[in-house]
Parts: C-alpha cells; sequence; structure tokens
C-alpha cells in the first residue's frame, strides 16, 4: 500500500534531508559487502531518519548535558572573544545513542566507499558527500527551528496591550502538485497563490493562572498568476493592513 502522506511545500531542508536517506539507501545495496550487512547498514539509517523526523526536535532544550541536544553549544560562536560565544555552565557528559547511530551510520558509509576499489567509487564518494551534507543541513535546520519558535512564543507570551505579532507566509499554490513535491520546485510556478496573514493581539483576558488570553486574526489572500516576488509581497501586505 502506497503512503499517501502530503509532503507538499515542506521546506528544502526537510525535503533534501529525507530524500538524501534514500539515495544513501540505494547506495548501501549497491556496495561489495554481504546481503546481511547491507540490511544492518540500512536498518540504522532507517532508524537515523526517523529520529530527524521525530526524535531530535524533542530532545533539543537549550541547555543539555548531551553535546548534540545543547542548543546554546550547537549556536554558539566557537571563538570565546566573539559576541556570539555562549558558555554552557554544564558538563557535556551524556551520550545519545540515536545521535550517535547517525554519525556512525555516516561514517561508516563513507569509509565503506573510501576504501572501495570499485569503478563506480568517484560517482558513489560524490553522491555520498552531497547526501550526507543535506542530511547535516537538515538537522542545523531541526536546532535554528527550535530556536525560532521559542522566540515565537516568548514574544507571544509577553505581547504587550497595544501590540501585535504578524506572521505571514505563502501558503499552497492551487495547482496539481508532484508527489513530495518542495518548495523550491514550486515557487515561480504559474498558479493560484494563496497567502496567509496571522496577526495575534492581547484580548485584554487573562487565564485562571494569570496567561493572557490572545486573539487571533487570519486573513488569506488568493492572487491570480503571481510570482510571490516583493511586488506580490507589499501589495498583499497592503490590502491586509
Ligand atoms: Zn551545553
Ligand atoms: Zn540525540
Amino acid at each position: 500500500m502506497s503512503q499517501r502522506t502530503s509532503l507538499a511545500g515542506l521546506d528544502d531542508y526537510t525535503a533534501d534531508g529525507a530524500e538524501s536517506f534514500d539515495v544513501l539507501e540505494n547506495l548501501v545495496s549497491s556496495l561489495p559487502i554481504t546481503k546481511s550487512e547491507q540490511q544492518q547498514i540500512i536498518t540504522q539509517l532507517h532508524n537515523a531518519k526517523r529520529y530527524l523526523k521525530i526524535g531530535f526536535s524533542l530532545n533539543l532544550s537549550l541547555q543539555s548535558n548531551v553535546s548534540s541536544h545543547c542548543v546554546d553549544f550547537a549556536l554558539s560562536d566557537s571563538n570565546p572573544k566573539s559576541d556570539f560565544y555562549i558558555n554552557c555552565n554544564h558538563h557535556h557528559n551524556n551520550d545519545c545513542e540515536n545521535c550517535e547511530n547517525l554519525v556512525a551510520t555516516l561514517t561508516q558509509i563513507t569509509e565503506l566507499i573510501r576504501t572501495s576499489s570499485n569503478p563506480k567509487k568517484d560517482e558513489w564518494e560524490y553522491d555520498c558527500t552531497a547526501s550526507i551534507n543535506k542530511i547535516y543541513e537538515w538537522q542545523k535546520h531541526l536546532v535554528r527551528h527550535f530556536v525560532q519558535s521559542k522566540s515565537k512564543n516568548d514574544i507571544l507570551n509577553n505581547l504587550k496591550p497595544d501590540a501585535a505579532f504578524w506572521l505571514r507566509d505563502w501558503s499552497m499554490k492551487i495547482l496539481p502538485m508532484e508527489y513530495r513535491e518542495k518548495a523550491s520546485s514550486w515557487f515561480g510556478k504559474r498558479g493560484m497563490s494563496q497567502e496567509v496573514d496571522v496577526f495575534w493581539t492581547p484580548s485584554g483576558k487573562t487565564t485562571s493562572d494569570g496567561q493572557q488570553i490572545l486573539q487571533k486574526y487570519v486573513y488569506v489572500t488568493m492572487l491570480d498568476q503571481s510570482s510571490q516576488d516583493m511586488h506580490a509581497v507589499g501589495a498583499v501586505a497592503d490590502q491586509v493592513l
């Protein structure tokens, strides 16, 4: 049975990262190792992919004693004199089995190709390096996304009574889409565009535990044949405001 999960509109990092696991799986199936060795690595790849999809983000924390989960550590400048340096006031003395599986599996595949004498070695190396880079870009994207979501929640939790938080983005285009289409193959396509503008403002009411209740206003603007450029973005903003 085919999986009909719609991935349309996925950001490029997620789509490229997920696709790269498939490329590596194909590569492993061609490697001159035994079938059971191939199967073992493919299982590791499946576990790593599933972990990046659903587990890794949940493990992230501004401060963690697992280095790969410590967001401050990940985003800090390595130069202690930099303004963007964050000093972790804890030790990174715990390990994460899943993060280790990811790194170990990617290293294992790289090594198997490096030591191979197959005529296709150069081609394999190229695909392998490109795929691994995309997988790590996906992981970095998840770290940045964690911080952005946190910032958004902090802003929403501290909105002044006369302020509003405005979030805007293009939503799906109304046209038939390829299965697993990603954002870059989608921008600039002709079709009906839909922009969504969301405003959050304090409603003046609070919950029983003192949290302010926000009012949400959603505006949907449909544009016929828009290339989603800055003129279109400006025009929609003008209309919404
Ligand atoms: Zn840390
Ligand atoms: Zn982990």
